[in-house]
């Protein structure tokens, strides 16, 4: 009943934890989907970003200036850069000079000549002026400028007449950072998403800071056309809950190891209860053949000799006495052998079986002796009994106490008959009763000290042998002795005999 329910419950949790196991990897491939296609959303969306952001710099500063600009008259040079927000505006003719009146900057008359300088000495000789196509825009970017400050210089070569000469434009980075980049990247806390733009070194430059381990949901999409080095970052704004996305992921694995834990050893457990079920129904088949045999043996053997009895098929009345006893012995066997099935079968259904009573345990081993005398004296055996006296009373069941020591006895009297004699001894040992059945018999294999125990069992030495046995007898010992608080065991070698020893408690 209660191994139907430990089954039960089993295939109950195997059942839970795979279906737990199969709900997580649902989720887990949802998930990896889901976030594939944001971050590829999150991709699209940097990309035009930066495209847009771009464009507009590039078609609204630097493209108008190019247009306008016009070598014959550059009166009007510092209104044209004033309108398109330039910092500073070079014309140089085909030399590479400065063409007169081809210099304006927003920059106070001395540091506009400084930067001037700084730009011709520094500047010039690194921009490929001469490569660039005609009429198309190029750029240079520099993390480390004028007063180490980045800088972004387009330039353009253009054709008046036949004279080729170049506009270089210095960008206005404060304008693109402090203007621009607010137009497009909201940082409303509504939006869903989070934008920094970082320079080559992951600086930050602008936008919401956070970290590069902060999440797997980050994109980054670089600027191409202006600020070559930097980064726009785009994240989703829960990254603040990254941590307890963390934690989730650790609970969850504890709790798939924890799924596949019980699967595993509830397969094990199971597997182990599956054995341990074949065996135990191949041993009670054994049981069904070997009790069968044992009623059938005494029951033809009593039928035998009292059919001799009744037909005074006797020479005397010796031996009719001795038939007599035969048929005795027989039938005492053989309610010895339905007592022990019957007990076993109560203690196998649970049944409160036994009545404990404070009894003197001397007593109680000294009758089980004189019950199994006349067995004794039939295989020619001796006991050597030595019980201590005055022990004290102890909680007992007399009966089943009775049959655990008989059993032991009888086996003693048909496994080790050569061995002659069996030596009982009683005594206290601390807080415990102690008491051995000794044998000068076979002894048991060390590998089957322990099995001999279990229900049906019978050792391989015996079971070819004519001995009769139901494998129940040492099974019920022990039920008996566990039922008082204490135990049994056996100690033996091979061919030295064997010393079975309960203890109770007192
Ligand atoms: P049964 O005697 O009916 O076979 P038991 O449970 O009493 O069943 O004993 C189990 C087995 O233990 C026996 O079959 C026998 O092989 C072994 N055994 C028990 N007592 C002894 C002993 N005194 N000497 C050797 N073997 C023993």
């Amino acid at each position: 009943m209660r191994r139907l329910l430990v089954v039960n419950a089993l295939i109950f949790a195997v059942l839970a934890a795979a279906v737990a196991l199969a709900y997580y990897s649902y989720s887990y491939s949802s998930g990896v989907t889901s976030k594939e296609r944001e971050l590829q959303l999150m991709r699209d969306l940097a990309e035009e970003k930066v495209l847009n952001i771009e464009s507009w710099f590039v078609q609204e500063s630097d493209t108008a200036l190019f247009r306008e600009v016009q070598l014959d008259d550059l009166s009007k040079l510092k209104e044209l850069a004033d309108a398109s927000q330039m910092r500073s505006v070079f014309v140089l003719d085909d030399q590479m000079k400065l063409v007169a009146g081809g210099y304006v900057t927003r920059r106070n008359p001395k540091e506009g000549n400084e930067f001037r300088d700084w730009f011709t000495s520094k500047v010039l000789e690194h921009l490929a002026l001469k490569a660039q196509k005609l009429n198309q825009r190029g750029h240079v970017y520099g993390a480390n400028g004028w007063n180490g400050k980045p800088f972004v210089f387009s330039f353009i070569r253009r054709q008046a007449g036949d004279r080729t000469f170049y506009i270089v434009i210095e960008d206005d980075l404060d304008r693109l950072v402090g203007w621009l980049f607010p137009q497009f990247f909201s940082s409303s806390e509504r939006s869903k998403r989070l934008y920094e733009v970082v320079n080559e070194r992951g600086e930050h430059i602008y936008g919401t800071q956070f970290l590069e381990t902060s999440g797997e949901l980050v994109v980054a999409w670089p600027f191409v056309d202006t600020v070559d080095g930097w980064v726009l970052r785009v994240a989703e704004r829960d990254l603040e809950f990254q941590d307890q996305l963390a934690k989730r992921r650790v609970l969850d694995s504890v709790l798939i190891g924890g799924a596949v834990l019980v699967i595993l050893a509830s397969l094990g457990f199971l597997a182990i209860a599956i054995r341990r079920e074949r065996r135990a129904n191949e041993l009670k088949s054994d049981f069904i053949s070997n009790v069968s045999h044992e009623l059938k043996t005494p029951l033809s053997i009593i039928s035998m000799f009292g059919e001799m009895l009744a037909n005074g098929r006797t020479k005397n009345t010796e031996q009719a006495t001795e038939y007599a006893e035969i048929i005795w012995r027989e039938s005492v066997r053989l309610g010895r052998l339905i007592d022990n099935v019957l007990d076993f079968a109560k203690i196998e259904r649970g049944m409160g079986v036994y009545e404990f009573d404070d009894a003197d345990v001397g007593e109680v081993v000294t009758r089980a002796i004189e019950l199994v005398g006349r067995r004794l004296a039939a295989a020619e055996m001796t006991i050597n009994a030595e019980l201590e006296p005055d022990l004290p009373p102890i909680r007992l069941d007399a009966n089943a106490f009775t049959l655990a020591v008989m059993n032991l006895i009888d086996n003693a009297i048909k496994y080790a008959t050569e061995g002659k004699k069996i030596e009982v001894r009683l005594k206290r040992d601390g807080a415990r009763i102690l008491l051995t059945v000794r044998d000068w018999g076979p002894g048991i294999h060390p590998e089957e000290q322990e099995q001999i125990f279990e229900r049906f069992y019978r050792a391989r030495a015996v079971r070819l042998k004519p001995i009769r046995g139901s494998g129940i007898g040492l099974a019920l010992v022990q039920h008996i002795a566990r039922a008082h608080g204490g135990d049994v065991s056996v100690d033996s070698a091979s061919g030295q005999g064997a010393t079975f020893q309960i203890w109770l408690p007192i």
